[in-house]
């Protein structure tokens, strides 16, 4: 089995009271260990694909299917296996932080939001994420206003891989970062995946980067796919 399968999903929205597609019926798949990009130009669908899968995005049809298990309509408790498996990391890595927390507590907040709460062992685990993601022990105790947007992103990626989670997806996470943080990131993202065999959803407008760092790339246009293929072929070899 696969370990994401999005089959038939279509997300509507209401533009000025009128219903609009934003997704119009997508099948994506992903396997394990496996990053898979999807690219389009801006609005035609791909944080609201993000958003689905997320599910931030609650009014959908179609199915997510996660390791066998449709999470379509899981709420609660339900979907609780699903976040821990699950990491993210969006677009604005500012916004996506609480200003009002520490960095040390925004990237334990899986951990307690998962039950794991013993605050020695939850000290511990937030030192080895910080190292893993290269930022230093003093940062810790600063907020998300008091560092550098790649700092932030660093956090939320920290944040992201707490409970060890087998899908990363990744929505424009080094668009608001200058051009020379993004390949820092960029990176570190790739040094992660190898040692964790980590599978990624990473979602660009930017074909540079997605060519760089995927296996394959699904082309999005309007809501829909209109290519899904292996890296060499869609681009030829490097
Ligand atoms: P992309 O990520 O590819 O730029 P989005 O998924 O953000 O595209 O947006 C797809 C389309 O849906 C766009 O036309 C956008 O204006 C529209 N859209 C996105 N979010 C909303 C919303 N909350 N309400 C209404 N329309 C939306
Ligand atoms: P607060 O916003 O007060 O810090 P919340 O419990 O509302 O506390 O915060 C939960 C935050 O943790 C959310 O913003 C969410 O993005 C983040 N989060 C939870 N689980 C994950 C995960 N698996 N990957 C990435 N972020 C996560």
């Amino acid at each position: 089995t696969p370990l994401l399968s999005v089959r038939g999903l279509r997300v509507r929205y209401r533009n000025a009271g009128r219903p609009f597609e934003a997704v119009a019926g997508l099948d994506l798949t992903v396997h394990a260990g496996e990053t898979l990009g999807l690219v389009g130009e801006s609005g035609c669908g791909k944080s609201t694909v993000a958003r689905a899968v997320a599910r931030i995005e609650d009014d959908v049809s179609g199915a997510i299917v996660f390791d066998g298990q449709d999470v379509t309509r899981a709420r609660g408790r339900a979907l609780k296996p699903y976040r821990r498996r699950v990491g993210m990391v969006f677009q604005d890595p500012i916004a996506s932080l609480n200003p009002r927390r520490t960095v040390r507590d925004i990237i334990a907040t899986p951990l307690t939001l998962a039950g794991k709460g013993d605050p020695a062992e939850v000290r511990a685990r937030v030192g080895e994420l910080a190292e893993l993601v290269g930022l230093h022990p003093s940062m810790l105790e600063r907020r998300p206003h008091e560092m550098s947007g790649g700092q932030c992103q660093r956090v939320s990626i920290a944040r992201a891989l707490a409970c060890l989670p087998e899908l990363l997806l990744c929505d424009e996470v080094v668009s608001a970062l200058d051009v020379s943080i993004q390949a820092q990131v960029l990176n570190l993202l790739m040094d992660i995946r190898e040692r964790q065999r980590l599978a990624m959803l990473f979602i660009s407008h930017d074909l540079a980067v997605v060519r760089q760092l995927s296996d394959r790339v699904a082309v999005m246009y309007l809501g829909m796919l209109c290519e899904d293929a292996p890296v060499d072929e869609l681009f030829g070899r490097p």
